[in-house]
């Protein structure tokens, strides 16, 4: 192998420049050329592809983003796209390729390994840490200390005039955020996609809290199918008790700044390693972390099996802020 390329692809993530970086300066050391393809697989297919080299790589460790921009394609769910795009790398003489990005992404890499037998290996970065066979992905542990920030403020606010807040994370489908976020920032109770509690039994708690002279309470809820939904809780709260429930959507401020030091050594390891795996021959693999050890494991296990929020957590965190 002597030409590989890397690519960006979904949601962007902190950390992501990190990886990159990794994944340029392991190939240069291990005598490759290493090519940046923009946009995701939108410039797979429109060729837009161009040679990265060790310069290119200085001062993006620790900044947001992804210098190589991200993307969604919906040409490229077609077969004869993600052809034109393999077309590209192939007269460009690019022998293996490393994608970044979350599970959606993985299963357009998965398609070019069955189709074309193209050489991929995939590193997770996604905020959401919604990928199954890793710990963590990439930008998932700068989102919840972002999260986090907001929230410790919020309860500066909360706590001065004795009022409820719901504060609204990222995670459409996935209640990791929450999860961490939620006990991390000692909320009374976390709302997550997999693991739904009553507004009745929210109710009960806040109340029982009031009775032991809690003056302030903060709730977490992931978005849900739709952001909002943190005025729809608001709304049947007020509705069932009277509650006056503040508001308040994190929004994209999760998905910016400046990536965390364990999202930046996660993004160097997984980054040096999906060059080992390329050089070992490996294909159609996602790298990920168990505990302390690096492992990877099939793409399409990755991206059909379904990681759940840590239900420990949650319940820890409803018997901590009793
Ligand atoms: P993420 O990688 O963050 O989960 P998306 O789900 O938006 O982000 O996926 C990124 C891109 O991956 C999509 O825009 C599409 O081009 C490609 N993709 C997603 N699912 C598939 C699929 N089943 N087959 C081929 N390509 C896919």
């Amino acid at each position: 192998m002597k030409k590989i390329a890397v690519f960006t692809s979904g949601g962007d993530a902190p950390g992501m420049n990190a990886a990159i970086r990794a994944v340029v300066r392991s190939a240069i050391a291990n005598q490759l050329e290493v090519y940046g393809i923009y946009s995701g697989y939108t410039g797979m297919i429109e060729g837009h592809i161009s040679q990265l080299n060790l310069r290119d790589m200085a001062n993006i460790i620790q900044r947001g983003g992804t210098i190589l921009k991200t993307g969604r394609s919906q040409d490229f769910l077609k077969p004869e796209f993600r052809k034109k795009a393999v077309d590209n790398l192939k007269n460009l003489g690019i022998e293996g390729v490393v994608c970044i990005g979350g599970d959606g992404s993985f299963r357009g890499a998965h398609q070019l390994y069955l189709e074309h037998k193209l050489p991929i290996v995939g590193i997770p970065g996604t905020i959401d840490n919604d990928i199954w066979g890793t710990d963590n992905t990439i930008g998932f542990d700068t989102a919840v200390n972002t999260a986090l920030d907001s929230i410790d403020k919020i309860r500066d606010t909360a706590a001065s005039h004795d009022r409820l807040f719901i504060v609204e994370v990222m995670g459409r489908n996935s209640g990791m955020i929450a999860s961490y976020v939620g006990l991390a920032g000692g909320a009374e109770e976390i709302f997550t996609p997999d693991f739904p509690i009553t507004v009745d039994k929210v109710v009960e708690k806040i109340k029982s809290a009031q009775q032991k002279g809690k003056t302030s309470s903060i709730l977490i809820t992931a978005e849900g199918q739709k952001p909002g939904r943190a005025y729809d809780l608001a709304e049947q709260l007020r509705k069932k008790s009277n509650m006056d429930a503040k508001v308040c959507i994190l929004g994209h401020t999760q998905r910016g700044g400046s990536p965390t030091a364990a999202d930046r050594i996660l993004a160097s390891r997984l980054g040096a390693a999906a060059v080992d795996m390329l050089l070992q021959g490996k294909t159609d693999i996602m790298i990920g972390t168990q505990g302390a050890n690096l492992v990877f494991l099939p793409f399409e296990e990755a991206v059909n099996k379904t990681k759940n929020s840590p239900k420990d957590y949650l319940n820890l965190a409803s018997v901590l802020s009793n």
